[in-house]
This record gives structure tokens, sequence and C-alpha cells, in this order.
């Protein structure tokens, strides 16, 4: 029996990090810096400070960014502390993609990263009426919804805004669609009418990177 409704998860995951722009005095040009994937600890008389090793792209130049600056050792968190000693890749990601600490600490933003949107494609959903989609972000990269709509489902951003349009995409305002995504948001899909508007994974697209059945 084909279900009325279905659901699935749709995680919006970046590929690599948001990059930092800045002058690399190797390079004397304006690079772009990413995390080397270390952070720097220096406690001395009981004040903290902790960096995020950043490196140049081109001649990996590094340079130091401010996560914790000044702060009294038996102010921070043990567990904390423990992943920024251990390099812990987690926290990297967390503090790399902290847009509002970047820009609080003065930071220039290159352009955001690339993104995969994992989870099962719409051909998956075959024959059921309506799917529930939860979008959510990994870490809140600034990529609009209309965006990983049209990455997701192979289709142009002007296809997703008629599909939006003709009620095929449902539970978002063409204002939203044309926002920073959200950290989690919830739409509907009409499968046989977003199917049909051009097939997701039917065509190959224009560019040809992606596979063609
Ligand atoms: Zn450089």
């Amino acid at each position: 029996m084909i279900p009325t409704q279905g659901c699935v998860q749709w995680l919006v995951r970046p590929i690599g990090f948001q990059a930092l722009i800045r002058r690399c005095p190797r390079c004397a040009l304006k690079r772009h810096f990413f995390p080397g994937g270390t952070f720097r600890v220096n406690a001395q008389k009981k004040i903290l400070d902790i960096w995020s090793i950043y490196k140049c792209e081109i001649c990996e130049y590094t340079w130091n960014i401010d996560i914790v600056s000044r702060v009294n050792i038996s102010k921070i968190d043990q567990a904390l502390y423990e992943r920024f000693l251990s390099n812990d890749q987690e926290e990297i990601c967390r503090r790399a993609f902290d847009y509002n600490a970047l820009l609080r600490a003065n930071n220039v933003l290159g352009p955001p990263p690339d993104f995969d949107v994992d989870g099962d494609d719409l051909t998956a959903f075959a024959g059921t009426p309506q799917l529930s989609v939860d979008i959510k972000l990994q870490y809140p990269i600034p990529v609009r919804l209309v965006t990983i709509l049209a990455k997701k489902l192979n289709l142009s951003r002007s296809h997703i805004v008629n599909l939006m349009e003709a009620g095929m995409i449902t539970g978002v305002s063409g204002r939203d669609l044309n926002r920073k995504a959200r950290p989690v948001q919830m739409i509907a899909l009409d499968v046989g009418g977003v199917m049909a508007a051009g097939g997701p994974r039917c065509l190959p697209e224009p560019g040809g990177s992606r596979d063609a059945p």
C-alpha cells in the first residue's frame, strides 16, 4: 500500500569551511584562509587564550583567530577546555561556522562553502502524494532556501519559485525561499507535481557535473 504522506529529513552539510579573507604577508595579496584543524592554547598565570589556527590556502602561512581571549582558567568549562586541548574537530567546525563570533572579531568573510544535501532523494518517494521535508542545516551557513531546494531537486531556482507559486511546494512563502535558510525548516512537496517539473536527477545539469542516469 502506498502511504498518502511520507516524511524525510534533508541535512545541509557544508563541504569544507567558511573562508576568511585576509592579506597574506607571504603572498603579499588578499587570500582565503581556512581552519588548519588545530587550536593553540596558552595558559599563563591562570589567564587563558585560545586560537584556532587558520592557513592561507595558497602558501599555508598561519594566522591565529581569537576563540577565547584573556579568560580566567577557572571560568572555562572543563569539558570544553579538553576539547580545545585535544583539537576536537567538531569544536573546530563549530567555531569555524560561528558567524556571529567571526563577525564580532572583525573578520572579513569570503564566499560561503559549497554544500551537499544528505537524505533520500524525491525519487525514493515516487507514488507518495505528499512529502513532508524537514530541512536542517548542520552549521548555519548563509545559503538561501531556494538554492538548497534547487540543488536537491536538480531544478533551476526559477523552477522552484514556479513550483511554490503553483502550490507544489508549500509551507514556505516566496520571501522565505529567497531568504537565508533557517537552522530548521519544514516544507511539504507534492511529489508528482515536483517530479513532473523536470524530474529530479533525470536531467543532466547544464555543465554536466551531475551524474546522468
Ligand atoms: Zn599566502
